[in-house]
C-alpha cells in the first residue's frame, strides 16, 4: 500500500507522520555558559594539571578537585556500581549526585539509586528527557532506540545531561580506561564542550579494583552486575556478556554504536 504525506504532515488516513529524529523536543536541551571568570580558570587548570594527574589515584584526584574546582560540582552516577557515591561522600562532600533518569532503566537500577539517595547526605538530582517514553513514541515513533539508537541517546542522555549541568563548574564521571578500547587513553582531566571540568577520578581502575572496593566497603551492589552485566545502561539497550568479554560488548549489541555520546 502507497501512504503519502499530506498538507497536514499526515499520512492521508488521519495519522501524522513521526517526527525527524534529528529535530530533538522543545525544550531545554543545552548547558548554559559559564561566567567568563570560571571558564577562564577551569581552562587554566586543566592546562596546568591535566598531565599531573593523569595517572594520579581517585583520592588525589577528588581532593585536588576539592581545592581547586572554581564552583559546585556534579558526582555523575549511572547506578551500575556506587563507588562514585562513596568516594565523593568522602573527598568531596559539598558536591551534588546527578542520575539521569532516562525512562529505560531496569528496575533494578532505579532501586540502587533510591538506596543511594537513602545513604548518601548527598542532593541527589534527578535528571528526566523532556518527552515522557510514551509521548516520544507517539511523536518520533515507537521504539526509537531500536531504528535510531542515536538520536534516542541524545534526546534521553546527551541533551537532559546537558541541561542539568547549568549550575555545576565541572562533572565527575565513572570512566575508567579499562572500559574498552574508546576508552583506553581517556584523560582523568579535561574540559568539555562548554568549559566545564570533566573529572574521572577511577580512570586507571581495572572491573578487578571496583569489585574489590566494592566489596571492602560493603556498598550498594547492582543485582545484575552479579548476573553477566559488567556494564549497564537502559534496559532495551544492555545484554549479559560471556566472562573475560569486552565489558560493554553487551551495550547495543548487534549494533555499530559503542558510546551513547555523554563522552564525545
Ligand atoms: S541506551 Fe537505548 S533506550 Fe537508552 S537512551 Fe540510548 S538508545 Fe535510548
Amino acid at each position: 500500500m502507497t501512504t503519502s504525506v499530506n498538507l497536514l504532515g499526515g499520512n492521508g488516513e488521519g495519522r501524522a507522520e513521526p517526527r525527524d529524529p534529528e529535530l530533538s523536543p522543545e525544550g531545554p536541551k543545552s548547558t548554559a555558559p559559564l561566567p567568563a571568570a570560571v571558564a577562564k580558570r577551569n581552562a587554566e587548570l586543566v592546562e596546568r594539571y591535566a598531565d599531573e594527574l593523569y595517572d594520579a589515584d581517585a583520592q588525589t584526584i577528588l581532593e585536588w578537585t576539592r581545592e581547586h574546582a572554581p564552583g559546585c560540582i556534579a558526582v555523575t552516577l549511572s547506578m551500575e556500581n556506587t563507588v562514585l557515591a562513596e568516594l565523593a561522600a568522602r573527598h568531596l562532600p559539598e558536591a551534588d549526585f546527578l542520575f539521569l533518569d532516562t525512562g529505560y532503566h531496569f528496575d533494578e537500577t532505579l532501586e540502587v539509586a533510591e538506596r543511594v539517595d537513602q545513604r548518601y547526605p548527598q542532593q541527589l538530582v534527578t535528571a528526566t528527557p523532556i518527552l515522557p517514553r510514551a509521548e516520544q513514541d507517539s511523536i518520533y515513533g515507537r521504539n526509537l532506540y531500536r531504528h535510531n539508537p542515536t538520536a534516542c541517546c541524545r534526546m534521553r542522555k546527551v541533551e537532559p545531561l546537558a541541561a542539568s549541568l547549568s549550575p555545576y563548574a565541572g562533572w565527575i564521571t565513572g570512566l575508567r580506561r579499562a572500559d574498552g578500547p574508546t576508552r583506553a587513553s581517556a584523560p582523568a582531566l579535561s574540559l568539555d564542550a562548554t568549559g566545564r571540568l570533566k573529572i574521572s577520578p577511577i580512570i586507571t581502575w581495572s572491573l578487578e579494583d571496583t569489585d574489590a572496593f566494592i566489596a571492602d566497603r560493603d556498598l550498594i551492589v547492582h543485582p545484575l552486575t552479579t548476573q553477566g552485566y559488567p556494564s549497564i545502561g537502559c534496559a532495551t539497550c544492555t545484554l549479559p556478556v560471556a566472562e573475560g568479554d569486552d565489558p560493554r560488548a553487551g551495550r547495543w549489541a548487534g549494533n555499530a554504536k559503542t558510546e551513547c555520546g555523554l563522552h564525545s
